[in-house]
């Protein structure tokens, strides 16, 4: 099976190559480089469904993409959907890493729950799949690690001591939200 990754986000493209294992996946860029993708909705789900109809739509190929997020219960589940710009257009990692903290200034360890959440979806002319996962942790100030990007340094998953930017790839994938997402999708797609 061949598709098209809705997505620019390089860490993203390299855990989805190793979770479809069996699918070809294309870059975007090479497909189509110049195409624009949006997330106006306030669901993952139909943030992901949005990426990838407008790669079917526009390239003709099966399209694969997926939404994701962190939600901090401490924060009524922000920053939620606009995860990747909620410091503003252009966020960064760290800029995003830096709101995240200074709105949990005062909270608790016991009250820092959080997750994050993945809807894995594959557009072709047979229809739509949609399949998502969770991964339950906490928040934590200090930053440690290097193996991740996102909210990862800050995030420690259930049952972990470290942060899932101290995780390598491979030990992160078997219980991470894109993990579980991208398995339950590889399953509807029969692979
Ligand atoms: P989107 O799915 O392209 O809208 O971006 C999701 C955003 O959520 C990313 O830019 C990160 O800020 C955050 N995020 C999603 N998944 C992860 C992850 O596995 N690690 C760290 N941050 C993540």
């Amino acid at each position: 099976m061949k598709a098209v990754f809705a997505s620019r986000n390089k860490h993203k493209a390299e855990q989805v190559a190793v979770l479809l294992d069996g699918v070809e996946l294309l870059p975007l860029d090479e497909v189509a480089p110049t195409l624009e993708l949006h997330e106006p909705f306030d669901t993952f789900e139909a943030n992901a469904l949005a990426k990838a109809r407008t790669v079917h739509q526009a390239t003709g190929m099966t399209a694969i993409a997926d939404d994701s997020g962190l939600e901090v219960d401490a924060l009524d589940g922000r920053p939620g959907v606009v995860s990747a710009r909620y410091s503003g257009d252009d966020a960064t990692d760290d800029a995003n890493n830096a709101k995240l903290i200074a709105e949990l200034a005062g909270v608790p360890p016991e009250k820092r729950t959080a997750r994050y959440r993945c809807v894995a979806v594959c557009v072709s002319d047979s229809g739509e799949l949609v399949a998502e996962g969770s991964c339950e942790g906490h928040i934590v100030d200090d930053p440690r690690g290097d193996l991740g990007f996102g909210y990862d340094p800050h995030f420690v998953p259930e049952g972990e001591q470290r942060t899932m930017g101290e995780i390598p790839l491979d030990e992160k994938l078997a219980f991470s939200h894109r993990g579980r997402a991208f398995r339950a999708l590889a399953a509807r797609l029969g692979l």
